[in-house]
């Protein structure tokens, strides 16, 4: 479903990613892990076309993903991203967070849009807080609130980016559990993550990135019981 062919990238003299390749099927749960300032969230962004490449290609459903304009709004819509921050629209509901989106990008009716809506915060278990303003919630029910409004845009692909360092402690979980659902209702999904635990339950496939490249791909039972890299060893011997 996303497919990055020989895809490199520099920020001046950095190589920021470096000859990345990486298939994601339909239905796949990937991992992303690796030490802050491996290329992880450059490589989430040059997904959704936030960060151009330098070289190589990079397709969604067999289309390469335009460098701008109309069609490039299109395609970006077709993958969801939740990042650390939530980045609600502040002067908005719940309800209309979720809502905007199909309504003026998928062409929706309001009725439509608040129907899906209010069912996909029921799912995400926000349903009762549909009219209230996003600093009136805490920070696990906005990020659960960012994954429905996300969800809303009927992504075929769901890119998260570390979506839990940002809370407190008891809400991790609250937005692991429903990103472990999605999961298992069969969404394709690439997660940067330092939750190990979500790794192992949920990820069919982790991947290990270190300086830009991807030093080593394998399950999550094979990684964390016998990493082959001395990177990977030395970063799972700090994290775990
Ligand atoms: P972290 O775990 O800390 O989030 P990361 O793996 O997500 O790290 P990136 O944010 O992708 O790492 O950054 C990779 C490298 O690229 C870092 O050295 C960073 O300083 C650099 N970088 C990121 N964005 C830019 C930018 N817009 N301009 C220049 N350099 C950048
Ligand atoms: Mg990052």
């Amino acid at each position: 479903l996303i497919v990055l062919d020989h895809v490199d990238k520099w920020f001046g003299q950095l190589h920021v990613l470096q000859d990345i390749e990486l298939t994601v099927h339909k239905g796949e749960v990937v991992v992303v892990i690796g030490p802050s300032g491996s290329g992880k969230s450059t490589l989430c962004r040059t997904i959704n076309r936030l960060e151009t490449i330098d070289q190589g290609r990079i397709t969604l459903d067999g289309q390469e993903l335009p460098q701008e304009g109309k069609a490039l709004a299109a395609l970006r819509s077709e993958v969801g991203m939740v990042f650390q921050s939530f980045n609600l629209f502040a002067h908005k509901t719940i309800l209309e967070n979720v809502t905007l989106g199909p309504i003026k990008v998928r062409g929706r009716s309001r009725a439509q849009a608040e129907e899906r809506g209010r069912e996909l915060l029921d799912r995400v278990g926000v349903g009762h807080q549909a009219d209230k303003y996003p600093a009136q919630l805490s920070g696990g029910q906005q990020q659960r609130v960012a994954i429905a409004r996300a969800l809303a845009m009927e992504p075929k692909a769901m890119l998260f980016d570390e979506p839990t360092s940002a809370l407190d402690p008891e809400m991790i979980s609250e937005v692991l559990d429903v990103m472990v659902d999605l999961a298992q209702q069969g969404m394709t999904m690439i997660v940067v993550t330092h939750e190990m635990g979500f790794a192992r339950t949920a990820a069919d496939r982790v991947v290990f990135m270190a300086d830009g490249a991807i030093v080593e791909e394998n399950t999550p039972e094979e990684f964390f019981t016998h990493p082959r890299s001395a990177r990977a060893q030395d970063f799972l011997g700090k994290i775990l």
